[in-house]
């Protein structure tokens, strides 16, 4: 089984966890340049005895505020099984996960939820939005289970979808929408609460080309503009063109990571 699938199902689980409102569970937002992730020693072994397997095998990983980074890697290398640790939503058997200097192995479940909350957003490559609800509700989700008032709801929502190009389309539905458009509310409901990260599975994997290239866009423009840092898995070279650092997995251990100018893509 493909660890995408628990990162899917968790997310959508974990909405419905009773929040304390403002809850911003450990503390001040990172500046640009300061460390953010900091992975030492990282195993995952799953399953047992004979039937085991080393899905991570010491990976260590630094990422600073503010960066751009393509998770690139053949199948099976560990990407997914990664980006379910470093979402909080899996645990590395062995070695340590730093996040704003936090341990995050120390944190209970609720601890890890809160911190997921507060400072993550999650972007699919299958968009998980509700259907037959509205963009505009769609993105509320995260701030209902949040506990802020309907006002405020409604505000930041607006914002969030405005700052995705969709002003004017709040009251449309997924159906009434295109796939293009269905994952742009699904970034917007991914920063609707101003996360630190956005950690993204193949977002562009569902989409055509020119689909693909306003996503990346977008993507690029929320990263420099807003300095969310985002971690993207994609088998694309087009599409980790728009990042400015690609870190390869293969057999579970990082093979390479190099830094790149930020293309165009396509
Ligand atoms: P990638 O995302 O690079 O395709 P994954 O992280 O999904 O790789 O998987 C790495 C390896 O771990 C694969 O061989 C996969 O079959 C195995 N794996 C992933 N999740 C599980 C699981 N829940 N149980 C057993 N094996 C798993």
């Amino acid at each position: 089984m493909s660890g995408t699938h628990a990162l899917e199902r968790t997310r959508l689980g974990a909405a419905g966890a009773p929040p304390a409102p403002h809850d911003h569970a450990a503390g001040a937002p990172v500046a640009v340049g300061e460390p953010l992730i900091r992975l030492r020693g990282v195993t995952k072994t799953y399953g047992m005895g004979t039937a085991s397997f080393q899905a991570l095998r010491g990976v260590d990983l630094d990422i600073k505020a503010g960066e751009f980074v393509a998770v690139m890697g053949p199948s099976g290398s560990g990407k997914s099984t990664v980006m379910n640790i470093l979402g909080c939503l899996d645990t590395p058997t062995s070695g340590q996960y730093q996040f704003r200097g936090v341990p995050v192995e120390k944190l209970s479940r609720d601890q890890r939820a809160r911190l997921r909350r507060r400072w993550l957003g999650f972007v699919f490559q299958g968009f998980n939005l509700l259907a037959r609800t509205s963009a505009q509700e769609n993105v509320e989700l995260p701030l209902l289970y949040r506990g802020e008032k309907a006002a405020d709801r409604h505000a930041m929502a607006r914002r969030a979808l405005a700052a995705v190009g969709l002003a004017g389309w709040e009251h449309h539905t997924p159906a009434e929408l295109s796939g293009g458009q269905q994952q742009r509310v699904a970034i917007a409901r991914a920063i609707v609460c101003e996360p630190a990260v956005l950690l993204a599975d193949e977002p562009t994997g569902n989409l055509d080309s020119q689909r693909s290239v306003e996503i990346m866009e977008l993507l690029r423009q929320l990263n420099e503009e807003q300095q969310i840092t985002v971690l993207m898995v994609t088998h694309e070279p087009d599409m980790a063109a728009y990042a400015r650092r690609v870190v390869r997995f293969v057999d579970g251990l990082v093979a390479s990571d190099v830094a790149q100018q930020a293309g165009s893509g396509g």
